[in-house]
């Protein structure tokens, strides 16, 4: 007998099997017969292409839809290992969170909260309350706003103190952050009327007031996050140019970007411009990231006199970019880390920078050991995530001699969970910094897999 397409069994033959009521336990009535007639119109197609294939069993046909249903469900975004030794990689999720950060986030995302609601009076709250004291006792400032991200913070700032007004920034300093986020379109975004003083090298105090005198809504700083001017340079103490500002009556706006609470020196970086530093230079208004150096969830963190906090918070973008309540909730419990004074203990990426090189190596020699092979090589970690530019700590790296590092690499990340590692001279690296020690199983047994041990 011929096989023909009449052979093929019809949708409602397939709902009569025990595996499709598997299926539809599993995902759901209509999406299972969705995928039944999504599998069967893949294998008419097929058939038509192809005739002498035949048509493929009941069995096979519905563990095609099966695969089917579990493509459609299953989600793009899951966890990976970063054995990169870039601490915060901003395409693998910069900052991994304390405990206390995801259980604060877990339980108001759970169910209700005060987010907006006063329990004193009964009536309606603000939102804006929740994180602004922490911020408040931790950076001295009078006030502070939590919005989406540093950028969105950008945008706010300067369309809410310079919409249609000059602002004064070194040339030096319009930098692109990345993902296309460049200072000088944020500025015409925001309405404000970028004037670029100085030179790509040099700026004075002088080249600043040059241009106080016509009227100036800010004076505004951004942190060169990801390179370096080197050689012949110069640029005055921010200080001094807040002071200048100042004496002309015009504000100063510093976009930190990483804004550290604590010195990066500490942990064998160069010095990264801290909040506190910031402040003390005299700045009206600061910017930083929730999520970089701050080690966080993702936020944009507004700090400030509250005079301009004030018109900040008024504006319609503040909506537009408010932070929510997992944010808020989140960002309170890593603000709290600092204020006990705990932060290298609680806040991952802090640990991580601040681990030992004896225990780097400790780390990298065992997974040696299991593996029974590799060799343990001193090597670098380094920041990542728009911080600390060409920045990085020695560090113990287990490298592995393969045929092929690039083909290792990638099925490393076919692992499950995915691997992401990297390699040099044609050999794969692993830095156990990034590594958390509860992923460690799952690191070597991926590994073994691939080494065939
Ligand atoms: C990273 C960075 C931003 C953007 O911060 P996000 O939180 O990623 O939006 C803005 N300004 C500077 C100077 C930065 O380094």
């Amino acid at each position: 007998m011929m096989t023909t397409l009449r052979n093929l069994p019809s949708v409602e033959q397939l709902l009569q099997t025990e595996t499709t009521a598997r299926l539809i336990a599993q995902f759901g009535r209509s999406l299972t017969l969705d995928a039944l007639r999504h599998t069967l119109d893949e294998v008419r197609a097929r058939f038509k292409l192809n005739p002498e294939v035949g048509l493929p069993s009941i069995d096979l046909i519905l563990a095609e839809a099966e695969s089917t249903l579990t493509a459609w469900t299953v989600s793009t975004l899951h966890p990976v290992i970063n054995a990169t030794g870039v601490i915060l990689h901003t395409n693998l999720g910069r900052a991994p969170l304390s405990h206390a950060t995801i259980h604060a986030m877990d339980v108001v995302s759970r169910g209700y909260s005060n987010l907006e609601f006063d329990l004193e009076t009964g009536k309606r709250g603000s939102r804006l309350i929740h994180a602004e004291a922490l911020l408040q006792k931790l950076t001295g400032a009078e006030a502070a706003l939590v919005v989406n991200n540093c950028a969105s913070a950008v945008l706010l700032t300067l369309s809410a103190l310079a919409n249609k007004k000059r602002v004064v920034i070194a040339r030096s300093q319009l930098v692109e952050i990345g993902g296309g986020f460049r200072v000088p379109d944020v500025m015409k975004q925001s309405g404000a009327k970028l004037v670029e003083v100085g030179t790509t090298n040099k700026v004075r105090v002088s080249d600043y007031t040059t241009e106080f005198e016509e009227s100036t809504a800010l004076v505004m700083r951004a942190h060169r996050s990801n390179f370096k001017i080197v050689g012949f340079t110069e640029e005055p103490d921010f200080k001094d140019i807040v002071e200048a500002a100042h004496k002309a009556g015009i504000p100063v706006v510093d976009d930190l970007g990483s804004g550290a609470l604590y010195d990066t020196a500490k942990y064998g970086f160069s010095h990264e411009p801290t909040v506190q530093e910031s402040m003390q230079a005299g700045a009206d208004v600061i910017l930083f990231s929730g999520d970089k150096l701050l080690g966080g969830p993702q936020a944009g963190i507004i700090i400030g006199k509250k005079e301009f906090l004030d018109k900040i918070k008024k504006h319609p973008l503040a909506r537009a970019v408010r932070a929510d309540k997992a944010c808020l909730a989140g960002l309170s419990a890593t603000l709290t880390h600092y204020l006990k004074d705990e932060a290298e203990r609680e806040i991952p990426i802090v640990r991580m920078m601040s681990l030992t090189l004896e225990q780097v190596r400790g780390r990298a020699e065992a997974w040696r050991d299991e593996l029974g092979q590799g060799d343990v090589v001193q090597g670098e970690s380094t920041v990542g995530g728009g911080s600390l530019p060409d920045e990085s700590i020695p560090t113990y790296l287990l490298e592995l001699n393969v045929k092929s590092a690039d083909k290792f690499l990638r099925a490393l990340r076919k692992n499950n969970p995915p691997i992401i590692a990297r390699t040099e001279n044609d050999k794969v690296l692993l830095d156990p910094r990034t590594v958390f020690p509860e992923q460690e199983g799952a690191l070597l047994v991926g590994l073994k897999n691939l080494l065939k041990i």
